[in-house]
């Protein structure tokens, strides 16, 4: 555990204040959540490295850094209700409990959601609510979010999602083709969907957003 600790304390360093993240709320959750108990046993002395790694079914937990760009690019306060497509392993999920109000997480993939369902309960989250299903569609019956995170290459910026919005609200989701995207910081500024302020945080490489709104299959 103390090695953990140690790991965990020179990845918040060396990972990402020295790249630029500066939120230290989110500096403080990236140290404090045990990254490890989100992958398999046999990953764990890999989990605080500066990539992706594998959780199963061909999914990935994403790399530490572009967790932080992410998290830091929707602005948290502590007061916000959020929408997270792709829970995956749960740990961005996590992050996003320690930073904000309320979390609700869709997961296409049952076993997955299953597995994050029972990590993010031992660690005491009980402000994320995780459901299966399409999370091309959004939340429509919890909206509107304050922020969205997509954590899954789309096609394109899913529209329903802007819709799910807040005004003043903050959509982060890569966008591109299958196998390289930008990453894409979208405020949303009055009721008019075309009324947006965009940001370009960079290239990235998600794996794809499958669904009725994203790639098909
Ligand atoms: N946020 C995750 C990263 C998971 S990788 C973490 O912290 O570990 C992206 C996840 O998106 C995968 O688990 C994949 O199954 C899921 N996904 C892909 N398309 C989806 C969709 N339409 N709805 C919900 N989840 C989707």
């Amino acid at each position: 555990m103390i090695r953990y600790n140690k790991m965990r304390i020179k990845m918040v360093n060396s990972q990402l204040r020295s790249r630029g993240i500066s939120d230290e709320r989110v500096l403080k959750a990236m140290g404090k959540i045990p990254r490890h108990i989100f992958v398999d046993e046999g990953l764990q002395d890999q989990a605080y490295a500066d990539n992706p790694l594998p959780i199963g079914d061909r999914q990935t937990i994403s790399q530490p850094y572009i967790v932080a760009l992410m998290t830091e690019a929707l602005e948290l306060k502590g007061t916000e209700k959020i929408l997270e497509i792709g829970t995956g392993s749960g740990y961005q999920a996590a992050i996003l409990a320690e930073l904000a109000d309320r979390v609700f997480s869709i997961e296409r993939i049952a076993s997955l959601a299953d597995r994050a369902r029972k990590i993010l309960e031992s660690l005491n989250y009980y402000n994320v609510l995780t459901r299966v299903g399409d999370g091309t569609y959004g939340w429509r019956e919890e909206s509107p979010f304050d922020a969205i995170i997509v954590t899954a290459g789309a096609p394109e910026v899913p529209r329903i999602l802007l819709e799910q919005l807040a005004i003043g609200g903050r959509l982060v989701v890569p966008a591109g083709d299958r196998y390289s995207q930008t990453l894409m910081k979208i405020i949303r500024l009055s009721e008019s969907l075309e009324d947006t302020e965009i940001t370009d945080l960079g290239g990235c490489r998600f794996v794809n957003l499958i669904g009725n709104h994203g790639w098909k299959g």
